[in-house]
């Protein structure tokens, strides 16, 4: 027996108005139907809008405390739940399940981070310049927040967004990617079961093509944070410029990894692994490009393809596995349809694009290419798989040079045991985060997470810009 699942609105549990559902298929068992999810129409969104602009109203008259006992309620059962909740990332999205655990340990942290550091948000006052007057900066929550998020990190950057969004005082409508509907309805019932009250977040299934359009034009939707691909990022911030909405866009990377001729190879072999192959390499901040200093090219390469033969590819449910599959099959089609290009393109293929796993499921090898120039599509889009493309260079002045010649602005990182190389590189690099021996994907709650360039735009998350991004700072002088 397949289970239907509804959305949660106004806290209730309903059927969407359009009498459609959509299914979920494992990314690991082709042809497979995990559940079917309400396929929503705009009628649901208008629905779902209301209910959080009533819910408003009252929310953002409760105190920080109130609202952090909600919160802490909503983490208590997360963690309780992780075992659960891991099963169903693995399920709807492919990766391991120590991939989905790990995700599900990560908002834990960012949740509890965002819980202790809100009371510190509002203790800023000042005395006023003149004797009679008394000044302070009042943060207001702005109201109705859309969250929309991506289906890599399905629980994780749904947290990230709304617990600061709803700590600060806001409400939320959100509305999780469609290959991953499961673990959004399963954080609605997570926050029903902590008693927030009705409307204060609501969960709405169905089509970005379909809904997210509605979702962000509405002028009662106060702020829109959505991680997502650039090329709807843009779309979004356009929308939301009719309304002059706030945005808080996380967008695409082309995360370049430089190693240095004095790097430890060991650690950068790791880093290279994780950052690349982690999530199957469908992550925002894995490594995508790896900038060789010619001497160490040749070793390098030999070890790293040594390492991608020994990973085991297969279901995410299983121990012995290293790597999921692929999400879906249209990412499966855009991987191969790029792996492909890149051969036309010229570059070399020294790893992975062989059919030795099984066709069960939506899976594609660790790939790496080498000879990759940097007007090959393979250095400069983002394929978001599990695919590295290499290039070598001299000085490290090039490889900033290449690592820097990109629309994007994400994440980076430099292997090397010379100060003063990692210091240029900081200095030197066009990116939101950047890395000395550690890898691209390593982040802390306490430090903003955000790209730049066509990586993102607005206050990044986590951090104190977490919170700054769902409140207005009011000036007030009081006599
Ligand atoms: P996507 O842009 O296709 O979809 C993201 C979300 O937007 C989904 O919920 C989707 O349904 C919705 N959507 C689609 N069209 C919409 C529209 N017109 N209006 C409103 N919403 C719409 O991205 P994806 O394929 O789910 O995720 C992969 C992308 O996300 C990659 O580019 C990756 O780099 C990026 N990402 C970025 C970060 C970050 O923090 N910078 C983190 C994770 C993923």
């Amino acid at each position: 027996m397949i289970e239907t699942f509804k959305n949660f609105v106004g806290g209730q549990w309903k059927a969407s108005k359009t009498g459609k559902t959509f299914e979920n298929e494992n990314p690991a068992s082709k042809g497979s139907n995990l559940g079917f999810f309400q396929s929503s129409g705009a009628d649901d969104i208008d629905e779902a809008i209301g209910e959080a602009e009533i819910a408003f109203r009252t929310w953002r008259r409760t105190t920080v405390a109130e609202r952090q006992q909600y919160v802490s309620e909503f983490l208590r059962l997360l963690k309780e739940s992780r075992e659960e909740l891991s099963r169903i990332v693995t399920l709807e999205n492919g990766k391991t399940l120590r991939e989905s655990r790990a995700e599900v340990d990560s908002a834990l942290v960012e949740g509890n981070y965002h819980l202790t550091q809100v009371s510190a948000f509002y203790g800023h006052t000042g005395p006023g310049a003149a004797r009679d007057i008394t000044t302070w900066v009042q943060y207001e929550p702005l109201g109705l927040v859309s969250v929309i998020s991506p289906w890599n990190f399905p629980m994780n950057v749904m947290c990230r967004k709304t617990l600061p969004a709803l700590l600060t005082g806001n409400t939320v409508v959100f509305k999780p990617a469609s290959f991953t509907p499961w673990s959004g309805i399963f954080m609605a019932s997570l926050f029903e079961r902590a008693g927030l009250p009705a409307g204060v977040f609501n969960c709405v299934t169905g089509l970005g093509s379909s809904i997210g359009n509605r979702i962000v034009e509405d002028p009662r939707v106060r702020a829109i944070s959505f991680t997502g691909s650039t090329a709807v990022g843009k779309k979004i911030q356009a929308q939301a410029a009719a309304n002059l909405t706030r945005t808080q866009l996380e967008l695409g990377g082309k995360n370049a990894l430089i190693v240095m001729a004095d790097a430890d190879l060991d650690a950068t072999l790791d880093a290279a692994v994780t950052a690349g192959f982690s999530n199957a390499g469908q992550w925002c901040t894995s490594t995508s490009r790896i900038l060789l200093q010619r001497p160490i090219a040749k070793s390098f390469l030999e070890r790293l393809v040594a390492r991608c033969e020994q990973m085991n590819v297969g279901d995410g449910l299983l121990d012995a596995t290293h790597m999921g599959p692929v999400a879906g099959p249209q990412q499966y089609e855009d991987i191969r349809n790029a792996i492909c290009r890149a051969q036309t393109d010229g570059a070399q293929m020294i790893a992975g694009g062989d059919a030795r796993v099984s066709e069960d499921g939506y899976f594609i090898r660790p790939t790496v290419f080498t000879g990759v120039r940097c007007d090959m599509e393979l250095f400069r889009e983002e394929i978001f798989g599990p695919v590295l493309a290499i290039s070598e260079f001299d000085s490290l002045d090039d490889a900033l040079k290449a690592a820097n010649d990109s629309i994007y602005g994400l994440s980076s990182a430099i292997y090397t045991s010379d100060l003063r190389a990692a210091r240029k590189y900081i200095d030197g690099i066009e990116a939101g985060l950047a890395h000395v021996n550690v890898h691209t994907g390593y982040k802390e709650p306490s430090m903003p997470f955000g790209g730049v360039k066509q990586s993102g735009a607005g206050l990044p998350e986590n951090s104190e810009s977490g919170l700054e991004a769902f409140v207005n700072r009011k000036a007030v002088y009081l006599r």
